[in-house]
């Protein structure tokens, strides 16, 4: 039974290693932005407000989100934890997940903070390209697809996120130097906080979490 949750900026890792403690963990990987890109995939009321915020780099209402992880953390898949990635972003949200938590009788175990340079998550963003199909991200330098623009997995077609431009880019990690600061302390302070190096190779950052969880080798 594991409660966790992925921080970090934008491009330091959280759905890649987030992905893959969920796998090792047997637990569901339960990632906001990946609803929210659903949403708006399927043009629902919802999607079509998320869009946006979205587009313009800045962060959904919290009474949104927070009304999304709630139904999400209610489903059946959760009952011996999570690995929540995305979310919270604010130490609101990060207050309404304790709420929720407490509601549904769970605590949380860990908050595995990504920490990566400002430059490094530039270059890593523009050039991250995902699947249409089934949301696996690649990077053109770093973890190529062997096909040109088609997904490994599944052979969905690849393309850039509309907020990986390097403009909207910029604005997403001015939105988290925001919020980070107090986000940190927050989780510090409850004695939850497990930081990480990610400016590193996937597979070493993998060993490294597991490691601060005390599941390592
Ligand atoms: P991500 O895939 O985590 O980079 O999220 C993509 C976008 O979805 C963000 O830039 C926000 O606009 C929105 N989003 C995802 N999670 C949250 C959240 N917890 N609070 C507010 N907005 C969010």
């Amino acid at each position: 039974m594991m409660h966790l949750i992925m921080l970090g900026p934008p491009g330091s890792g959280k759905g890649t290693q987030g992905e893959m403690v969920a796998q090792a963990l047997g637990l569901p990987h339960i990632a906001t932005g990946d609803i929210f890109r659903q949403a708006v995939k399927e043009s629902t009321k919802m999607g079509r407000k998320a869009q946006l915020y979205m587009e313009r780099g800045e962060l959904v209402p919290d009474e949104v989100v927070v009304g999304i992880v709630s139904e999400r953390l209610k489903k059946p898949d959760c009952k011996g934890g999570f690995v929540l990635d995305g979310f919270p972003r604010t130490v609101a949200q990060a207050e309404a997940l304790n709420g929720i938590l407490l509601g549904l009788g769970k605590k949380l175990d860990g908050a595995i903070l990504l920490e990566v340079e400002r430059e490094i998550l530039v270059e890593r963003l523009s050039g991250r390209r995902v699947c249409r199909q089934c949301g696996a991200t690649y990077h053109l330098e770093h973890t190529p697809p062997g096909e040109p623009d088609r997904c490994d997995k599944c052979g969905g077609q690849l393309y850039q996120r509309k907020d990986d431009g390097e403009e909207t880019v910029r604005r997403r990690l001015n939105v988290y130097a925001e919020e980070a600061g107090p986000l940190e302390a927050y989780y510090q302070e409850r004695g939850l906080l497990r930081i990480v190096p990610a400016n590193q190779p996937i597979k070493m950052v993998f060993a490294d979490i597991l490691r601060k969880l005390g599941r390592g080798q």
